[in-house]
């Protein structure tokens, strides 16, 4: 579009008039001229120029003929039209400008004025050309980016200023459900209806952000659309706002896609590269990333995490022999049983071929560890049932702890690796701990526990008895039953060892019993020799909470001849606790039936005195820690006397336990203690010996 390619076409009939026109215009553009009127229309239609200079007085049409000629057509109507007067002649000019001309050249011509005029006007009118062509341009740009808006993928809305929907394309049409129509003009938050996937809380718009902060805001992590039909899609992408050269804000647009499928894509390939594709378990890489969890969260200081390894024994063989199709039913079921047990606050993962792992977090010791390892044992030996045919397997453990074992995931696992293999060394079929400690106290229990059921079953618990003593007449006043164990070397196990492990396992029921019938025995032993005892016996927490106990106190003291008066129950503060109907029933029983009960241990627990007031309750044991400190300790003594006086207000009688020396009975003499027991005085001696020694002979205590 240049000056060159312009085109003046003169109409005149004057054939100087024509070569002064020609010579003013030449230079600025290609001339063609017509000197007959009535060929004027044809011979515009066959050039087209971009300007006609015409002149009104011709002898065939006038200038004005042509003019409304060429107005009329369609083709010629646009070209800008010159007429050329001989004399200005207002009414001339006023027809020329009805008619549609832009512009007069006056005769005479002045050649100057004739050709800047032109110059004019082309000027004009190839901007006029130029400005349609950039519309056509413009328009062009318009449709093809509506129609790549309307035809790309992803959702596209764009709002105004106020967030005001102002273009919305299919794809956005069809994810939000609502039409082109319905949407223009709506808030995009009505259109866009965001939540959180996780926590279905709504959420902003990134185009309020976009607008707001004038930058490019990316939909949070996260979000799906909720769509006009309650329809669901993940969608992912960013908003941005429209600014123009001037920097004004327009408004924003906002592309988003519909992830649903990749995110679905996504989850599925993660559970392949985290499960075993045969069982369903997390396999190794998910078991690492739950462990390195488990260690950074752990539940208090006090707690444990166990690691569990679980190998089935002589896996290779069965698989070689039967098989691999029977080996892998082998492993479903094995790991069926396992996740039972573990169940779904553990993790169980398959680590290897035969190999499992389970995650235990926040276990008290190791001995939760070791119950669910003696349970997964156990179901290992369940014979498995494949095409009719029995197998019977069993299984290796190894278990290491954090952080007793291990610092991290990895010592973790090689060390319940170890402690596997040590399983295997030992024979298969077992359970081993990596830590040597624990290993030893693991195996001390379960020995512990072998030695206490055969005892029991064989009767050859025995009792110690250690005497009371009356301080003021310096004889025994009874003795109380300690229970002993002996072991198949004969060495004495302490209760402390294996009270605990009787209340645990439910023992301690048996146990009870049996100490209370060899204590009635004593009894009725010394009645027998004419004399008089009263025995205390222990009484555990538990065997109170058996609603039993009233009935078989009473059998075997019935069974044993002897008189209720000359038996004494001791029960903790801590068994009182319990559950406070049923124990004050019980204890009121049992005093209904002549026996007596002492509160073992007093000063330990938290009992308060009216709470204590409710039970009925003969004496109060001050246990031994306060003895020990109160000839050093003002606090202890204190104590001490506390306790004094509150038997006294009670009207209970008080047994000061663990005298070791002659301060400590001094102190307690003092403070009106009348009645004690302790290493100073005797130790817990066995029932031979007692009978001798205090029975027969009336040992009496040898104070100053
Ligand atoms: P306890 O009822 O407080 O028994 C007193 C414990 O203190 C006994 O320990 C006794 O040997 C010890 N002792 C006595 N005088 C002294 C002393 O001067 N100094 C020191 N340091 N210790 C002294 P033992 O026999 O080891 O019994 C420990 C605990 O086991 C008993 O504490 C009792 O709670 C429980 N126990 C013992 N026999 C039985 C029983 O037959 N049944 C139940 N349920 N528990 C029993
Ligand atoms: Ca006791
Ligand atoms: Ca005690």
């Amino acid at each position: 579009m240049d000056f060159e390619t312009q085109k003046v076409a003169i109409i005149d009939d004057e054939p100087s008039t024509l070569l002064i026109l020609e010579s003013a215009v030449e230079a600025l553009a290609e001339v063609v001229t017509c000197s007959t009127s009535g060929e004027a229309l044809s011979f515009i239609n066959q050039c087209l120029p971009d300007l006609i200079v015409l002149d009104i007085s011709m002898p065939e049409l006038s200038g004005f003929d042509v003019c409304r000629q060429l107005k009329a057509s369609p083709v010629t109507a646009a070209i800008p039209i010159i007429f050329v007067t001989s004399h200005s002649d207002v009414e001339n000019e006023r027809n020329a400008l009805a008619l549609g001309a832009i512009d007069f050249i006056s005769k005479p011509i002045d050649i100057e004025l004739c050709r800047l005029r032109v110059k004019n006007h082309l000027m004009l009118q190839q901007q006029k050309h130029l400005l349609a062509h950039i519309n056509a341009q413009l328009e062009a740009e318009k449709k093809q980016l509506s129609v790549t808006l309307r035809s790309i993928a992803d959702g596209v809305i764009s709002t105004d200023t106020q967030g005001q929907v102002t273009f919305i394309n299919p794809v956005a049409q069809r994810l939000t459900g609502y039409p082109e129509h319905e949407a223009l003009g709506k808030s995009i938050d009505v259109i866009m209806e965001l939540r959180d996937a996780t926590s279905n809380a709504t959420m902003v718009n990134p185009a309020f952000y976009a607008l707001k902060e004038k930058r490019t805001a990316a939909m949070a992590f996260n979000t799906v659309l909720v769509s006009r039909e309650n329809q669901v899609f993940r969608v992912e992408d960013t908003a941005s706002p429209i600014i123009d050269d001037q920097g004004n804000l327009l408004g924003a647009v906002i592309v988003f896609q519909d992830v649903s499928e990749a995110v679905e894509m996504a989850v599925k390939m993660t559970h392949i590269t985290n499960h075993d594709q045969l069982t369903g378990l997390p396999n190794r890489v998910l078991l690492h990333d739950r462990i390195v969890q488990a260690l950074s969260q752990r539940i208090s200081p006090r707690s444990s995490i166990a690691l569990l390894l679980i190998d089935i024994d002589n896996f290779k063989y069965l698989n070689d022999s039967l098989g691999h199709r029977v080996g892998d039913s082998i492993i479903k079921s094995i790991a069926h049983r396992l996740k039972a047990i573990v169940g779904s606050n553990a993790t169980l993962a398959r680590v290897g071929g035969d190999e499992f792992a389970c995650l235990l977090t926040d276990i008290g010791s190791g001995f939760s560890a070791d119950s669910i390892a003696m349970a997964c044992l156990q179901a290992g030996r369940e014979p498995i049932v494949i095409n009719g045919k029995s197998h019977q397997l069993s299984l290796s453990i190894g278990i290491s702890l954090y952080p007793q074992d291990a610092k991290n995931a990895e010592e973790m696992m090689r060390h319940a690796d170890t402690a596997m293999y040590r399983s295997k060394a030992k024979g298969k079929d077992a359970f081993s701990f990596f830590s040597t400690d624990l290993q030893q106290a693991m195996h001390r229990r379960v020995e512990l526990e072998i030695i206490l059921r055969n005892a029991i079953e064989n009767d050859t618990l025995v009792i110690f008895l250690q005497p009371k003593f009356d301080f003021a007449s310096k004889s025994m006043m009874g003795a109380e039953s300690l229970v002993r164990l002996y072991d198949d070397e004969g060495n004495i196990i302490g209760p402390d060892e294996f009270i605990p492990l009787a209340e645990e396992t439910g023992l301690i029921h048996q146990l009870g019993h049996q100490v209370l019938r060899k204590s009635c025995a004593l009894v009725a032993k010394c009645n027998g020799l004419g004399q008089e005892l009263k025995v205390a016996v222990n009484v555990a927490a538990k065997q109170l909470s058996n609603p039993g106990f009233v009935k078989e106190v009473d059998q075997i003291i019935r069974n044993s001849g002897i008189k209720a008066s000359s038996i004494e129950l001791e029960v903790t503060e801590s068994a009182l606790m319990h559950d406070f109907e049923q124990t004050r029933d019980m204890l009121n029983a049992l005093t209904a039936l002549g026996l007596s009960i002492a509160l073992d241990d007093f000063g330990t627990g938290y009992s308060s005195l009216a709470y204590l007031r409710q039970f009925p309750l003969n004496v109060l044991k001050i246990d031994r820690s306060f003895v020990i400190d109160m000839d050093q300790e003002q606090q202890a003594f204190d104590i001490v006397l506390a306790i004094v006086n509150l038997a006294l207000s009670l009207e209970l009688s008080i047994v000061a336990e663990g005298i070791e020396n002659q301060a400590q009975f001094d102190a307690l003499f003092e403070l009106g203690c009348h009645a004690g027991q302790g290493y100073m005085l005797c130790r817990p001696i066995p029932e031979e010996q007692f009978l001798t020694d205090h029975v027969l002979l009336d040992n009496r205590i040898h104070l100053v």
